[in-house]
């Protein structure tokens, strides 16, 4: 067998790493043996199926993520730099599904983690009172990055919502909230006029599902109206989790 080199074993090491933080681990269990023991003094890091056992939602979570494996399903997987599976608490009642990833996003193999994730972490940290990590779960429609932060075409939506609907029943949220009309609009099967139909609940797969609008769209149009009424649409969805 031929021994892979520097370069992909550092890629390979970094999206087992970003495949623990999707499933919501924030530390790497390492065990360094004896030299006696293993004959050799380096750390050895457990197999993903070994420290997986913690939590029945994490580990399903996980076996959604290695199903996706290194996916080509569609055609956005040419473009993209790292598959944006999710992160937050596979634990958490309230899940936050956006449209798909930016560049920054496609750079950190990581959701809203640009402008609009900052805005997206202010609503929930100060304008709800929850902590990002602990409390919520976010993701998308879908995992790569569309070329030029287009919307994602109806192929594409249809190969990767199977991994969605498995992500959110291996979650099984309380609540789930879509982030803009495309994310709307998409859940629901139907075009959503976002800046009518927010604040309204409507189900998902059985999921009870709040609309509302996106954090990008809040950063574009910062007015006072638009604030209040995510700040309103929030309101309801803490009196559902019963916060
Ligand atoms: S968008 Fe989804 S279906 Fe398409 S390549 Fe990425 S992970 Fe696969």
């Amino acid at each position: 067998m031929q021994t892979p080199d520097r370069t992909t074993l550092l890629r390979e090491l970094k999206n087992y790493l970003l495949l623990l933080e999707d499933v919501g681990y924030s530390e790497i269990p390492c065990e360094t043996k004896l030299f006696a023991e293993t004959g050799s003094l380096e750390p050895t890091i457990p197999s993903p199926v070994k420290i997986m056992a913690s939590g029945k939602k994490a580990t399903q979570l996980a076996q959604v993520r290695e199903e996706l494996g290194d996916c080509t399903r569609c055609k956005l997987s040419q473009g993209r730099k790292n598959i944006v599976f999710g992160s937050g608490n596979p634990q958490a009642d309230l899940v936050f599904v956006g449209e798909g990833p930016g560049a920054d996003e496609d750079e950190q193999g990581l959701p809203f983690v640009g402008r609009a994730g900052k805005k997206l972490t202010e609503i929930i940290e100060k304008g709800m009172n929850l902590d990002r990590e602990k409390d919520t779960y976010i993701c998308n429609i879908v995992k790569c990055r569309p070329p030029g932060n287009r919307d994602p075409e109806k192929e594409e939506i249809v190969a990767c919502n199977p991994f969605l609907i498995q992500q959110l029943k291996a979650i099984k949220p309380k609540v789930v909230v879509a982030l803009g009309k495309p994310a709307a609009s998409t859940l629901l099967g139907r075009s959503v006029p976002i800046t009518k139909e927010r604040g309204t609940w409507h189900d998902y797969e059985g999921f009870k599902l709040m609309l509302t609008l996106h954090p990008a769209y809040l950063l574009r149009a910062y007015t006072v109206e638009n604030r209040k009424a995510v700040h309103e649409d929030m309101k309801k969805v803490l009196k559902e989790l019963g916060k």
